[in-house]
């Protein structure tokens, strides 16, 4: 899948839509969700214009993929869900159920995030 610049998160890259921004740094872009999942809802984003996972890891310099990775670390410290627990949710392409078609992990805390999967009948 090519990149659509027009997604909402390309979007809010360019400042065209607001956000609540809790980090930012040279590559990477961390804010609230519209739609909290859980009472701390976070997602954090590169700058790049990268579709998913799968186009990051083939794509983006190991600066970038690092660069991602510390900075969630960081957030979810910073904004002291280490001690308690946090899950880290990456979703692609349509199995994933990826709705914004520019690569998010989500973090979630500040209570019990619960089973990882609802069972699904398969087909
Ligand atoms: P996905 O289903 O693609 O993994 O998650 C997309 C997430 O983006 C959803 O949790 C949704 O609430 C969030 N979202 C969609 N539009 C906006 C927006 O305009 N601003 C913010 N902050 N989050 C958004």
């Amino acid at each position: 899948m090519s990149y659509d610049n027009d997604n909402i998160f390309a979007k809010i890259l360019r400042g065209e839509i607001p956000n609540n921004t809790v980090y930012e740094d040279e590559h990477v872009l961390a804010f609230h969700d519209i739609t909290p999942q859980r009472p701390v809802h976070i997602l954090v984003i590169p700058k790049g214009a990268y579709v998913n996972m799968d186009d990051f890891t083939a794509k983006a310099s190991d600066e970038e993929v690092i660069a991602l990775m510390r900075a969630s670390g960081k957030i979810a410290r910073d904004l002291g869900l280490a001690e308690t627990g946090y899950r880290v949710i990456n979703n692609n392409g349509d199995d994933g159920h990826q709705e914004v078609q520019h690569l998010h992990l989500h973090i979630l805390g500040g209570a019990p995030a619960g089973p990882m999967l609802k069972k699904v009948s398969a087909g």
